[in-house]
């Protein structure tokens, strides 16, 4: 496994900030599985979990401006370091319109042991969870939450709350999942009030 300090990377135009390599999850689908990177990038293990401070000296050297968006993902899931990323998601508001979105997977309440929605308020305008599957069954399968049976409903639960806060909320699934799949999933984002985007499964 090849390690370096990767904190910000381009992706067709946005910029994608890696602020943590922790995840409670691991999705049979992971790019962490296939590889160090994503999209041509260095490594994006990090050799030590870096601080605010340290996400931000990274920032100052790129002009915000100039990327479609700005995006928390990374190899790891951004709210393992809500407090990194709210302090990060503010320097970037400080500095530039260009929007904020996060990529996560909807299980930050179970991650932090509380009710985090309100705590997205201004923080970013497109929060993107992965619902990866339409019941509770298929989604263990895929996404293997150390949390367990609870982490369906959790993240469903997420959805529907963050939305007070956050102007577009998005559930994401895989094409490969089918086409029945796909349009069980999409009522399931009906019933919640949020987006449905069918992503291509890319592996790296
Ligand atoms: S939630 Fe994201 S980072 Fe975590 S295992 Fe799944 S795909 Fe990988």
């Amino acid at each position: 496994m090849k390690k370096s300090m990767t904190l910000s990377y381009v992706v067709d135009g946005g910029l994608y900030l890696n602020i943590t390599n922790k995840c409670p999850c691991n999705c049979t689908f992971c790019i962490r599985h296939n590889g160090d990177g994503a999209y041509g990038s260095d490594p994006l293990w990090l050799e030590h979990q870096p601080t605010a401070e340290e996400v931000i000296a990274d920032l100052k050297k790129r002009d915000l401006d100039s990327y479609k968006q700005i995006v928390f993902c990374g190899y790891g899931e951004p709210t393992c370091e809500l407090e990194i990323l709210k302090t990060v998601a503010a320097y970037i508001r400080s500095v530039t319109k260009t929007p904020i979105r996060i990529n996560t997977n909807g299980l930050s309440d179970l991650i932090n042991n509380r009710d985090t929605a309100p705590e997205f308020e201004g923080v970013c305008d497109c929060i993107s969870i992965s619902l990866n599957a339409p019941t509770k069954e298929e989604y263990l399968k895929v996404t293997r939450p150390c949390f367990g049976e609870d982490s369906f409903r959790a993240m469903l639960d997420f959805a529907g709350h963050v939305k007070e806060y956050v102007p577009d909320v998005v559930f994401t699934v895989v094409d490969v999942i089918g086409k029945e799949d796909i349009e069980r999933s999409r009522e399931i984002a009906e019933s919640i009030g949020v987006r449905l985007r069918v992503r291509e499964y890319i592996p790296e």
